[in-house]
């Protein structure tokens, strides 16, 4: 049989566990979010250590993700890449910041409590993205737990920054990778 569709979801848990109501001001409590989806993705074995969230102008949440990798048998469902498909979905914007061409309806911020790896790297070039905050970096992860994050451009930063995407790393780092070290040392995925 030929497959012709994609059904990609979200743990029940984030319905109970995610305040979408409140507003995220200031950096550090939209990564603070974001970190708090990872515990809680390692904690209900849902996926992997690893959680993400889009924000609008106003502060509030547009969507939320967390890594699904295994649980759906699928290597794009990263934690950003989850929270950004979803977010195009409910706003029905391909690019989240440009509602129509030519008419911007930024800033849209994307959290995410690991620096993006290869792959969520370049999906942020496309994804209508203005500012990405970033918890861990890559080498936080590496040396956390046993995933390899892809090559990245030297310059990454510098190249998102060319192309009007503003990015903010080291946010509440050592909360982040606390988590990275717990999974490590449950012993990775499935544990
Ligand atoms: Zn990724």
């Amino acid at each position: 049989m030929l497959y012709a569709q994609i059904h990609l979801t979200l743990p029940a848990w984030v319905h109970e566990a995610v305040d979408s109501d409140r507003r995220y001001p200031g950096d550090a409590s939209k990564v603070d979010l974001a970190i708090e989806l990872s515990r809680h993705n390692i904690d209900a074995r849902s996926g992997g250590p690893f959680g993400a969230a889009v924000f609008g102008p106003d502060d509030r949440i547009i969507a939320v993700g967390v890594n699904r990798v295994l649980p759906q048998s699928c290597s794009l469902a990263h934690a950003e890449t989850m929270a950004v498909m979803l977010a195009q979905q409910r706003t029905q914007r391909a690019r989240l910041n440009e509602p129509e061409p030519g008419v911007t309806a930024g800033p849209i911020t994307l959290a995410t409590s690991s620096q993006p790896c290869c792959q969520c790297y370049g999906a942020m070039f496309w994804a209508g993205i203005d500012r990405l905050l970033i918890g861990a970096r890559s080498a936080d992860v590496e040396a956390l737990t046993e995933f390899d994050e892809g090559p990245l451009p030297a310059d990454w930063v510098g190249e998102l920054q060319r192309r009007g995407i503003e990015v903010e790393r080291d946010l509440q780092r050592d909360q982040a990778g606390a988590v990275l070290r717990d999974y490590g040392q449950l012993g990775g995925p499935g544990y």
